[in-house]
C-alpha cells in the first residue's frame, strides 16, 4: 500500500474527531486511500478542473482528489462534526480546497464553477444520492455545467442509470441517462470497503454529457416515463390513459404500437411519446 499523503491515517482521523457513521446521513466511510485515488482517477485529468465532491465525510476521496492534482475542489457537506477534519486537509493544501456546510441538494453549480470546468465525484449519500442525479441531468439549459459525474451508488441504482430496453433494471433514470449521457459502470466496490459495511454491493459510474441530445419537452418526459414505468407491465395504452384521454391516438402519433409495454420501448420511443403527449396535460 503507498502512502497518497502525510496526514494521519482516516482511522485515527475518524476516532480523533469521534466521526462515528450516522446512518441518517447516509454514512458509510471510505478508509483506503488507495481505493479513493482509484476512484479520483477514473474522473481523468483533474488539473485544470474544479471538482464538486459532495459529502466529504472525513475526506478520504477528497484526499484522493487533491493527492491526484484537482486543482481545486469544493466539497459539500451537510454534517459539521466533520468540518475539523476537513479543516486539516485544507491546511494541508493551501488555497486548494474550499469546505461549504449545507445540503447539497440545495446548491448551485454555477456558484461553484465560478466559470471553470467542472468535475462532479462522490461517494454519494444513498438516501439522496439519486435525487442528486436526476437534478443534474434533468437540468433546464444543456450542456449541463459539468464535464463529468464520477459517482458511486448501490449497484443496483448503478445498473438501472446505465440500463437498456428489454431488460429488469430499465425504467424512468435509464431514459433520463440515455437521453442526455453517456454512462457506463466502471468498477464494482465490496462492502468490505466502507466502515461501517452497508448490505449491498456498491458500484462507480462515470457519465459524460452527450453533446447534442434530440431536444425532448423534458416535463413530459418526465410525467410519461412516470405513468408508463409506474405501471410496467401494462400496455401503454392503459398505462398512459391517466395523462390523456386520447392516449392511444398519441402513442399512435409517436409511432408506437399501444399494446407495447414500457420496458420494450426504447429511448427514442420514449421521446417520441414526450412529445406526442407534450401538449396534452
Ligand atoms: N466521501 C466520504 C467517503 O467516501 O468516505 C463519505 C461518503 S458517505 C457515503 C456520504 C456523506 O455525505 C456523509 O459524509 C454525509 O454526512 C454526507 N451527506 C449526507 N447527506 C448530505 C447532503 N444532503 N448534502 C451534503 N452532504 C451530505
Amino acid at each position: 500500500m503507498s502512502q497518497i499523503d502525510d496526514l494521519p491515517p482516516l482511522r485515527d482521523v475518524i476516532r480523533t474527531h469521534a466521526l462515528d457513521a450516522r446512518k441518517s446521513l447516509g454514512q458509510n466511510f471510505l478508509l483506503d486511500l488507495n481505493l479513493t485515488s482509484r476512484i479520483a482517477r477514473s474522473a481523468g485529468d483533474l488539473e485544470n478542473v474544479t471538482v464538486l465532491e459532495v459529502g466529504p465525510g472525513p475526506g478520504g476521496l477528497t484526499r484522493g482528489l487533491l493527492a491526484g492534482g484537482a486543482k481545486r475542489v469544493v466539497a459539500v457537506e451537510k454534517d459539521r462534526r466533520c468540518l475539523g477534519a476537513l479543516g486539516e486537509i485544507a491546511a494541508h493544501y493551501p488555497g486548494r480546497l474550499e469546505v461549504i456546510e449545507g445540503d447539497a441538494l440545495k446548491i448551485g453549480l454555477r456558484d461553484v464553477a465560478k466559470g471553470e470546468p467542472l468535475k462532479i465525484v462522490a461517494n454519494l449519500p444513498y438516501n439522496v444520492g439519486t435525487q442528486l442525479l436526476v437534478n443534474w441531468v434533468a437540468c433546464e439549459d444543456w450542456p449541463p455545467e459539468w464535464t463529468s459525474l464520477t459517482l458511486m451508488f448501490q449497484k443496483e441504482v448503478a445498473e438501472r442509470i446505465v440500463a437498456k430496453p428489454g431488460t429488469k433494471a430499465y425504467g424512468r433514470l435509464g431514459v433520463l441517462a440515455g437521453w442526455r449521457t453517456d454512462a457506463k459502470i466502471l468498477f464494482d466496490v465490496s462492502p468490505k470497503a466502507f466502515t461501517p459495511p452497508p448490505k449491498v454491493t456498491s458500484a462507480i459510474v462515470h457519465i459524460t454529457p452527450k453533446a447534442e441530445p434530440v431536444p425532448c419537452p423534458l416535463k413530459a418526459l418526465e410525467r410519461v416515463t412516470a405513468a408508463a414505468f409506474g405501471q410496467r407491465r401494462k400496455m401503454l395504452r392503459a398505462s398512459l390513459k391517466a395523462l390523456s384521454p386520447d392516449a392511444e391516438t398519441l402513442i399512435r402519433e409517436a409511432g408506437i404500437e399501444p399494446t407495447r409495454r414500457a420496458e420494450e420501448i426504447s429511448v427514442e420511443g420514449f421521446i417520441a411519446l414526450a412529445k406526442a403527449f407534450a401538449g396534452d396535460s
